[in-house]
């Protein structure tokens, strides 16, 4: 464990909060007495996925997924799960929450997995999105923000396992 706490803000901590709760809100008034399961995307999104889940209003259950494709700052574009969902997802709305989603593959991996699994709905919620890095379309139906291409950490996301306690986010090597 080498890393420095010396990172610049990039997204203010504020900012993270008042745009989760907005996220928070729209599935609110779009999952209006409906029941839905939101599927937290490990581990980058575990600290998104506690302060969103506590902005949202009607009942949810949390389920836990983890995918494997980066090491360093790169991903290896090939995905494999590490692990899966615990319980039946046939018929339910089913809400994947992410971090990040920098080439799009390792989420339409999961994505595509989660389409043949009967759900009654499938929505994407990410945090951030690298739109110029994108390989492949994705989807994201609950978006914080669509960031430049640079390498972020902190607020889940790490570098090589550090930075994840970050309450902000920084950008790595800036
Ligand atoms: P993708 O398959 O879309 O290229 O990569 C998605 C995953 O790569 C994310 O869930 C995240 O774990 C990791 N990732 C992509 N870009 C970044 C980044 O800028 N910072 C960090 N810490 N992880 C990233």
């Amino acid at each position: 464990m080498t890393a420095s706490k010396k990172i610049d803000v990039f997204i203010s901590k504020e900012l993270i909060e008042k745009r989760v709760k907005e996220l928070a809100e729209m599935i609110n008034s779009e999952y209006q007495n409906q029941e839905i399961i939101i599927v937290c995307v490990l581990n980058g999104s575990f600290i998104f996925c506690a302060d969103l889940v506590r902005h949202i209003t009607v009942p949810l259950q949390i389920e836990m997924v983890s995918l494997s494709s980066y090491e360093g700052t790169e991903s290896t574009g090939e995905v494999s799960f590490r692990l899966d969902v615990r319980q039946s997802l046939i018929g339910k709305n089913v809400i994947l929450v992410e971090d990040i989603v920098d080439t799009g593959l390792t989420i339409n991996y999961l994505l595509k997995h989660m389409k043949l699994k009967n759900l009654k709905s499938l929505k994407l919620c990410s945090l951030l999105l690298k739109r110029a890095r994108l390989k492949i379309e994705v989807p994201v139906d609950y978006l914080g923000f669509d960031i430049e291409d640079k390498f972020v950490i902190g607020y889940g996301l790490d570098y090589d396992g550090d930075y994840r306690e970050l309450p902000y986010i920084g950008v790595y090597g800036a």
